[in-house]
């Protein structure tokens, strides 16, 4: 990076987390389609298996104890929850963009008729929504990619839905290994068509690749020119 982009990211960081220091709220929960929210604003996306760290990543990403709570029961949740991001102005009824908290998958023992509702709701959802920018994958850096993340991704391929690949909870494993793990997943994702080909790494209990995270959040909601 030259010293300019240096700054430049340094600037989109700073941006992005005076805006997520701003209103977050909890919109709604989506148990079926109909159920979802009018696609006026762009939303962005994130899935991964249960247990990943997907809430602890949400509420590090809003800077909030806790936006998103962990499942009680992992794999009992089978709702998208959306949360509102901004206001563009005192007193604007929308949001400036949505995150979208989306069913834990990969659960272990879950009956085949969850695991047949998460699908069609998940499929049904990134085929048809217009307003997604951008969905992003967690995967656990301990465990690299499994089956179901690799199901997620082609899922994702298929749907034409561009995705970011984010390892969570980097600071469990030592730095030789998280660099395997990162060049073996970086390898995997530039076969799918639908991945973003950097690769993120962070870890929301010491705040690592969250403000990074967060600065690419905003800029895809909304465009790369959002912060100047
Ligand atoms: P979810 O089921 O995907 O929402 O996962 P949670 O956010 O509830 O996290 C699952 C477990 O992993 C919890 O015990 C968290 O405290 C832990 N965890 C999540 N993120 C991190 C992290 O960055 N570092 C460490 N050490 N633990 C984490």
């Amino acid at each position: 990076m030259t010293v300019q982009d240096e700054s430049e990211q340094t600037a989109r960081e700073e941006a992005a987390g005076k805006l997520f220091s701003g209103p977050v709220d909890f919109l709604l929960s989506a148990p079926q389609l109909q159920f979802l929210p009018d696609p006026v604003v762009p939303e962005i996306a994130f899935c991964g298996r249960s247990n990943v760290g997907k809430s602890s990543l949400l509420n590090a990403l809003t800077g909030r104890r806790a936006i998103a709570r962990a499942s009680v029961t992992p794999g009992r949740t089978q709702e998208l929850n959306f949360f509102d991001v901004g206001r563009p102005e005192e007193g604007d009824p929308l949001p400036l963009f949505r995150l979208v908290d989306m069913p834990g998958y990969g659960f272990a023992k879950a009956p085949v008729k969850v695991v047949g509702r998460w699908k069609t709701l998940v499929k049904s959802y990134l085929r048809g929504r217009a307003v997604l920018a951008r969905t992003l994958v967690l995967v656990d850096s301990r465990h690299g990619l499994k089956h179901t993340d690799r199901e997620m991704m082609t899922m994702l391929d298929e749907a034409a839905a561009s995705y970011r690949v984010v390892l969570t909870k980097t600071d469990k494993i030592k730095a030789s290994e998280l660099e395997a793990v990162a060049n073996r997943t970086a390898d995997e994702i530039r076969k799918h068509v639908a991945a973003y080909p950097e690769l993120h790494l962070t870890s929301a209990e010491k705040g690592m690749g969250i403000a990074a995270l967060r600065a690419a959040v905003v800029s895809d909601a909304l465009g790369e020119g959002w912060a100047g």
